[in-house]
């Protein structure tokens, strides 16, 4: 491989404080299984693949592991890696003027024929910037020349909005990135010789692509001609399987396998952007599975590692995957621990319990994400608390010790007896784990502000104000501080409310992005910096005529939308046909 291309910006391990940083990146690649370092010929195209957070976060993201290994998988790329170093390498970075570089080979950034950065979170824009400015790549598109790499943005926040990160980025691809990205490699080759702004002509013809340089869109004003780009769906979920081809203790997983058994979820609850952002809900078939962990194991004794030890199965409906009694039966065969996401607890069925237990889970995690059935209702999470009781009870009384909740505070039409029905459940629940459970078990509560998202809805309802959500939670802590066993966490608000902004912004935040990470990440002093009024994106966005992110939507799926919003609000449905624009206003008639 030609490591170093011999510009300014290469060879980056030279003098004392790089040594360091070489050695905590040679130890990290010491603790992998499963790196690609490829030599890749002097035509092929050199990708550095970034992930906005540091190294634990990126390897423990499924997305980005697999986009990895697919874009290794062609003989003319090389992909290497790149992370946001922690906090004491990035001093070292900063003071020796070294600019950002690879953990494969230690290429700088800059150097690359390509620097693609798959996003999963709004609160991750920021780190995009500060790694553009640690790789001294011209942080705005428009001034980048043909001297500097491109830089492409993919990843979950494209099934979206990715309006904000429009003018740091090149191109984007929209939706899944397998199949687009292959073709956007062929464009690139094709045009290796041809200027940069004729290449990025080229792009804006490749289906899934979108160049926000040139495909502009307002958010101004109402405008039937918005240049719509296709969001991309893979033609074969069988043949790209997700699944995490390096393992490492440095992750979050540890060295467990995770593998995506499905995408997508069948529920349509109103808040969650899976239900609505996929194109439809798609499942693994189970013989594929097990050939992905048999392939993995056989892998390993080849390079006389122990086998896959953990598989941890990630899947957004666990409960919906339609070959669950055979897939457990399967995995039962295998010598593993067996980790999967939050399961429907009125839903779950005995073989996967039993295979949870006998591989020695203790803890599950249900999302009842609202505590009265009214809201949950609202919300098109129709579970009875009933059903929740009797479904935890179940499985109390089964052997599983601890369990873990995941509820919203300030959803739409939430009131307090919504709040006391939340604290009366969570009595409830400790009570049976008293009578019914293993003792010591713990119930763990995770309640977090409710975030009004993109393509979902509730993409125009308003995030309830700081102060109110405090008062919430305060409340719902103060009443459950003598219930045993219960624990009641939540994350920080000002990254809620940060990422609440991000959600369901345009363009224009590249100002106030650019403006956070000048306050090292101060959003707040930002927006009094700049006189940004963070109440326009988190108020309600009922009566908005054009949202920033509908150039990824189809009016078919803007009245599905609308009409999702006015049943949840207790609206009258307007008739079919009505104008785009008039459906856009939510307000009662
Ligand atoms: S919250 Fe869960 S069940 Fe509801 S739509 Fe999202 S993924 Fe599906």
């Amino acid at each position: 491989m030609e490591v170093s291309r011999g510009t300014a910006r290469s060879a980056p391990f030279t003098g004392s404080c790089k040594l360091m940083l070489k050695k905590t990146i040679a130890d990290t690649l010491a603790r992998e299984h499963g790196t690609i370092i490829k030599r890749g010929a002097s035509h092929a195209v050199r990708i550095a693949l970034v992930f906005p957070n540091t190294y634990y976060v990126g390897m423990s993201n499924l997305g980005f592991q697999t986009i990895y290994r697919h874009l290794n998988a062609r003989d003319d790329v090389v992909c290497e890696r790149a992370f946001l170093p922690e906090p004491a390498d990035l001093q070292d970075l900063r003071k020796s003027r070294t600019p950002l570089f690879t953990y494969e080979t230690g290429m700088a950034l800059g150097d690359f024929d390509i620097v693609a950065f798959s996003i999963s979170f709004e609160n991750d824009y920021s780190n995009l910037i500060r790694i553009l400015d640690l790789a001294r790549i011209p942080v705005l598109a428009h001034d980048r020349t043909s001297f500097d790499p491109i830089i492409l943005i993919g990843g979950a926040i494209t099934y979206i909005n990715p309006e904000p990160l429009a003018d740091f980025s090149d191109v984007m691809v929209i939706g899944d990135g397998e199949e687009t990205a292959y073709r956007y490699i062929d464009q690139y080759i094709e045009d290796k010789n041809k200027p940069r702004e004729t290449h990025l002509q080229h792009t804006l013809n490749l289906d899934g692509m979108y160049v926000p340089a040139i495909r502009k869109f307002s958010t101004d004003e109402y405008n039937t001609s918005i240049d719509q780009v296709a969001k991309q769906q893979v033609s074969s979920f069988e043949d790209y399987p997700a699944y995490s081809g390096i393992l490492t203790p440095d992750t979050e997983f540890g060295e467990t396998m995770l593998i995506e058994i499905s995408r997508g979820c069948p529920r349509r609850c109103r808040f969650c952007a899976v239900s609505y952002v996929y194109p439809k809900f798609r499942a693994l078939k189970p013989e594929t599975i097990l050939n992905l962990i048999h392939a993995e194991n056989e892998r390993l004794e080849r390079v006389g590692q122990p086998k896959v030890k953990a598989v941890g199965l990630v899947s957004s409906a666990m409960c919906d995957y339609p070959y669950l009694d055979e897939l457990c039966a399967g995995l039962d065969t295998l010598d593993i621990r067996i980790g999967v996401s939050s399961v429907r607890v009125d839903l779950i069925p005995e073989s996967l319990l039993n295979l949870m237990l006998k591989t020695g889970l203790r803890t599950m995690t249900i999302a009842p994400e609202a505590g009265s059935e009214r809201l949950r209702k609202a919300i098109n999470k129709p579970i009875s608390s009933e059903q929740i009781l009797t479904g935890a009870e179940r499985i109390l009384t089964k052997g599983i010790k601890n369990l873990k909740l995941y509820y919203m505070v300030g959803l739409p039409t939430e009131t307090d007896e919504d709040i006391d029905e939340l604290i009366e459940m969570t009595k409830a629940l400790s009570q049976l784990q008293r009578i019914h459970g293993v003792p010591g078990g713990k119930l763990r509560l995770s309640i977090n502000p409710f975030i009004p998202k993109a393509l979902t809805p509730f993409q125009w309802s308003p995030m309830v104000a700081p102060k109110e959500i405090k008062r919430k939670l305060n409340y719902i802590m103060k009443s459950l501080r003598r219930t045993p066993g219960v624990d009641v966490k939540h994350e920080s608000l000002k990254s809620a409310y940060f990422e609440g902004i991000l959600s369901r912004g345009g363009r224009e935040l590249s100002v106030f992005l650019l403006e956070t990470v000048r306050q090292e990440g101060d959003w707040k002093r930002a927006a009094d910096e700049i006189g940004m009024d963070t109440n326009a994106y988190l108020g309600d966005m009922a009566d908005r005529e054009t949202l920033p992110w509908d150039f990824i939507s189809t009016d078919k799926e803007q009245h599905r939308l609308q009409w999702e919003y006015r049943k949840s609000h207790g609206l009258p449905h307007r008739s079919k046909g009505v104008e785009r624009a008039e459906s856009r206003v939510l307000s009662p008639e």
